[in-house]
């Protein structure tokens, strides 16, 4: 009998997890280490489109998440008050995207991954990999593998001890994630996903979003400039100002909420020997299009599937490498993009240039939805 083959995994974000149960059903041993005490996801809500779905399903998560999500029937833009376009969506032969919270994606992905026989260590912090296949643990421990991957995030540790040269790139708005209850907001127009935009008497945005039948998730975004509206605890009265409607919510956020600044990290390459960096410590994008996640994951399927159609690890990660990165790299240069010039003000495209990823098919998940009549 042939020894399994066993992989080491830095980080049980979505990659991390995405990655742990598509090895796990493909016949490897894997141990995924978390360097928090705790299984969780941090943020607020998450859109998964299509193409996230499709892996999501691959992995065996999806009825898990389809549970518990919502399913918006429509997506608009709103700017200065003004419906500035519309889209029906999630109905037959329409655009999917489900919404949800990220703790509701994460524990089904947790699920998954153990369900596929991925051993999850938590308070496992990495602090390296070598090119020769060994991932490098704080505790001084050095775990070798067949493959080690770097899902450690967009200040990846495994990534950086391997000295992979960065483009890295900040801009000049930010987001404020929070997640609050739906009371008040529920029903009709409601139920929609909204994209609302002020210009007057500052630019601000709030990415309306029900996550689930009482979960509501708000992107508020602020330009890094704007101290009053970007600060935490957030303060209210700029944001009702703009968007005097959604005061029931606004006034309920009390001290939650984080800012994070949009940012973008490209890598040259995204492997060193035996180590692979997937997601965010290969391709953080800020969330305009909301692919981060999705990309992240459709890489993590895409990198098993190649390990299972090639004979040397090596051989797998080119292949790899040369099949998922195109989308990717036009996901996040479409993303930056729209970050810096703010477009989605005035209306979503649904696009080819935009939605690309989300039309797309990933590599080992072109089978039918577990739901599918
Ligand atoms: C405001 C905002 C909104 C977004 N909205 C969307 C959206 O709607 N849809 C979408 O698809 N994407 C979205 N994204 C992007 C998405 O959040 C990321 O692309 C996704 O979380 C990347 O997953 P990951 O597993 O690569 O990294 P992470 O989610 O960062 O997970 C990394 C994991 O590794 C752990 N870790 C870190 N360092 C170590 C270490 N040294 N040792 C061990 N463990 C470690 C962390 O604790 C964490 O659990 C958004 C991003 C932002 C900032």
């Amino acid at each position: 009998m042939t020894k399994k083959r066993h992989a080491e995994i830095a980080g049980a974000g979505f990659a991390g997890l995405a990655a742990a149960a598509a090895l796990g059903q493909r016949g490897w041993s894997v141990r995924v280490h978390e360097m928090n005490s705790e299984l969780r996801a941090f943020g607020a809500g998450i859109f998964i489109w299509d193409n996230g779905l499709r892996v999501l399903n691959a992995i065996g998560a999806y009825l898990d998440v389809r549970n518990g999500a919502f399913a918006a029937p429509a997506y608009e833009t709103r700017t200065d008050g003004k419906c500035l376009s519309f889209q029906a969506i999630n109905g037959p032969g329409q655009y999917r995207l489900l919404t949800m919270t990220r703790q509701h994606l994460h524990a089904a992905m947790v699920k998954a991954a153990l369900a596929a026989g991925a051993e999850l260590v938590t308070s496992s912090e990495a602090v390296g990999a070598t090119p020769e296949g060994e991932l490098l643990l704080a505790d001084g421990s050095r775990l070798p593998a067949d493959i080690v991957l770097g899902c450690d995030g967009v200040r990846s540790r495994v990534r950086d001890s391997l000295a992979i040269p960065q483009e890295r790139n900040k801009y000049k708005d930010g987001i404020i994630r929070v997640l609050t209850d739906r009371t008040g907001l529920k029903g009709g127009e409601w139920d929609h996903v909204i994209d609302f935009w002020a210009h007057s008497p500052r630019t601000l945005r709030i990415l309306y979003t029900p996550s689930g039948e009482n979960d509501l998730y708000m992107a508020m975004m602020a330009p890094v400039a704007d101290t009053e509206a970007s600060s935490i605890p957030i303060n209210p009265a700029p944001w009702i100002e703009c968007f005097p409607q959604l005061a029931p919510a606004l006034t309920r956020l009390g001290d939650r909420g984080r800012y994070d600044v949009y940012e973008t990290t490209k890598l040259p390459y995204w492997s060193v020997g035996r180590v692979a960096i997937v997601g965010d410590s290969a391709h953080a994008m800020p969330p305009t299009l909301a692919q981060g996640a999705g990309c992240a994951i459709t890489n993590a399927l895409g990198l098993a599937v190649a390990l299972e159609e090639t004979d040397t690890v090596e051989a797998a990660l080119e292949l790899w490498e040369k099949r998922e990165r195109p989308l990717t790299d036009h996901t996040q240069r479409r993303a930056a993009e729209i970050a810096a010039s703010r477009v989605l003000a005035s209306g979503m495209k649904w696009d080819d240039e935009g939605l690309r990823a989300a039309r797309h098919i990933p590599t080992g998940a072109a089978m039918p939805f577990v739901d599918a009549a």
